[in-house]
């Protein structure tokens, strides 16, 4: 049994084949998907698919490439539809300094603002980090993450990023590019986290793992990332199955 914690079933890119999709990802042993809705587009769509099947759960807030939409009916919107019991986590929240799609200061705001809010909903965080680790961490320890916990998805973080979040109550989600030929460094970085506090993701539609690099990326894919771990940590399949399940049903309150 495996969990995909993060992907995003409810783009387009799965508009065609969604039940193909999640019938596949039953069939592989995935027995949880964590389906988030970054923008106001997305989060009913994202409910209904989490609400339509046992398995799926969603995760809503407003990723940073939209911070810039924020406006005053935003967080009233989230707080009602935070209060379906399908919701399991607030996010994904945080900082993109690569491809600064909102403006740095607006995303620094609204990234400490929904880590209030989600605190106040009495949801763990899901934080994307991309080329802005230092920051995250600012504003992760000034407004005390540590009360709501949640996950760092797709880390591409050092090891002494990691150890901070960890101590912090925040658990560590490796995504499928730990499968990449040149991801020698990162491979180097994850061995040094404990299996205790690692999840698999695809984030799909995006960041395919090896053999499937290129094409689509869906939540049965997961266990080429767990497989790639299993080979980092020197340990079987189905130990990081196992322990990685559990951590993700601890986060998101489910066990
Ligand atoms: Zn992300
Ligand atoms: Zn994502």
């Amino acid at each position: 049994m495996l969990i995909d914690s993060h992907t995003h079933l409810e783009m387009p890119d799965f508009k065609k084949d969604l039940e193909v999709v999640i019938q596949r990802a039953k069939e592989s042993g995935i027995e949880y998907i964590f389906t988030v809705g970054t923008e106001k587009k997305d989060w009913k769509r994202a409910l209904e698919i989490a609400n339509s099947h046992s398995s799926i759960y969603a995760i809503l807030g407003v990723h940073p490439h939209n911070a810039k939409e924020i406006d005053d009916q935003t967080y009233p919107m989230l707080k009602e539809l935070c209060r379906d019991g399908k919701v399991k986590a607030y996010g994904e929240i945080g900082l993109d300094f690569f491809r600064n799609l909102s403006p740095r200061e607006i995303q620094l705001r609204r990234f400490r603002e929904q880590i209030g809010l989600a605190k106040e909903l009495g949801l763990p965080i899901v934080v994307h980090d991309r080329e802005a680790h230092q920051e995250t961490l600012e504003i992760l320890k000034s407004e005390k993450a540590e009360e709501c916990g949640g996950i760092i998805h797709c880390f591409s973080g050092d090891y002494g990023m990691a150890k901070v979040c960890i101590d912090m109550g925040f658990y560590i989600s490796i995504p499928g590019t730990i499968t990449f030929k040149n991801a020698e460094r990162f491979r180097e970085i994850v061995q040094r986290i404990p299996l205790d506090s690692l999840l698999v993701e695809t984030d799909a539609p995006f960041l395919t793992p090896e053999p499937f690099r290129g094409k689509r990326n869906e939540p049965s894919y997961v266990r080429y990332t767990a497989q790639k771990l299993a080979e980092i940590k020197k340990v079987s399949f189905e130990k990081v199955a196992e322990v990685t399940t559990e951590n993700a049903l601890r986060v998101y309150k489910l066990a």
